[in-house]
């Protein structure tokens, strides 16, 4: 297997704070694998994904190394996806749908004004957004939140990424439109051959999909393996309260088919 990006020691404390958000990971993303990043909320998990992405804000101080198998470190946008909580935080407001998804593709792709048209179109058909030659044409608040999430998806992938980056895309969503989006991603994914790096809080959720996972726990990466493998056997105590609270939930079965 092939190792897109190898991070070492990563640390990563942010300015005026004493504890640091992340500190000594060392963690392989490996090519075309489904990796979930785990872990309880201030586990530095949108951390690790923003310095992944080198999206950290300006003041962060980092440690550590990443070692990307290009041999450059990748440019967020065009190379990396980057798929946020709240698409509202990839879309502006004021500028239709059509506009924003189809400026990706001139910028990144070099397209003309009418071929990025063309594939911002083909874009929001892949994401299935339904009615899409109207979505083009319109706002994002005039879309409901799974919709917005597609159409922010949509704009990720505009320049053909080899690494998508989704950080909790489905947390803010109901439960039927969260399946509906771990399943779009999955196959999204599987057919371009992408990389997919999944922040999640949910072990549930991700063990749905999920080739391999990391368990985060204040700042540290506390287990990292295969799914089926971590979660029948976890290692670390830690690992296994986080499994358990989920059984004691009765929540859908922990290895499914979501999203396969
Ligand atoms: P998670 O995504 O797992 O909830 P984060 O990576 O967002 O965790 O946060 C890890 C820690 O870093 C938390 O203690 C959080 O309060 C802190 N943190 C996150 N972003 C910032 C920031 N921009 N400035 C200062 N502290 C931050
Ligand atoms: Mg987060």
């Amino acid at each position: 297997m092939t190792v897109l990006c190898q991070v070492r020691q990563l640390s990563v404390t942010y300015r005026g704070q004493e504890v640091p958000a992340l500190a000594g990971i060392d963690l392989d993303i490996h090519a075309g694998e489904r990796l979930a990043i785990i872990g309880e909320s201030g586990s530095g998990k949108s951390t690790f994904a923003r310095a992944l992405a080198g999206l950290l804000p300006a003041g962060a101080s980092v440690a550590g190394s990443f070692h990307w198998a290009a041999g450059h470190p990748p440019h967020a946008g065009r190379d990396i996806g980057f798929v946020f909580q709240d698409p509202s935080a990839s879309l502006n407001p004021v500028l239709t749908i059509g506009e924003q998804v189809a400026e990706g593709a001139r910028r990144h792709l070099g397209l003309s004004r009418k071929a990025g048209q063309a594939w911002a179109l083909a874009m929001l058909e892949r994401v299935r957004v339904p009615e899409p030659a109207k979505v083009l044409r319109g706002f994002p608040h005039q879309l409901s939140g799974g919709q917005r999430q597609r159409v922010a998806i949509a704009a990720a992938l505009v320049a053909r990424p080899g690494l998508l980056i989704a950080d909790e895309p489905t947390s803010a969503l109901d439960m039927v439109v969260q399946a509906e989006i771990v399943a779009l991603l999955g196959d999204l994914v599987r057919d371009a051959g992408m990389t997919l790096v999944f922040v999640t809080h949910d072990i549930a959720l991700a063990s749905g999909f999920a080739d391999r996972v990391a368990i985060f726990r204040d700042g540290r990466l506390v287990e990292t393996g295969a799914t089926g493998a971590v979660l029948a056997a976890p290692e670390a105590a830690y690992t296994a309260t986080l499994i358990a609270s989920h059984r004691d939930l009765s929540t859908p079965p922990l290895i499914g088919e979501a999203g396969r």
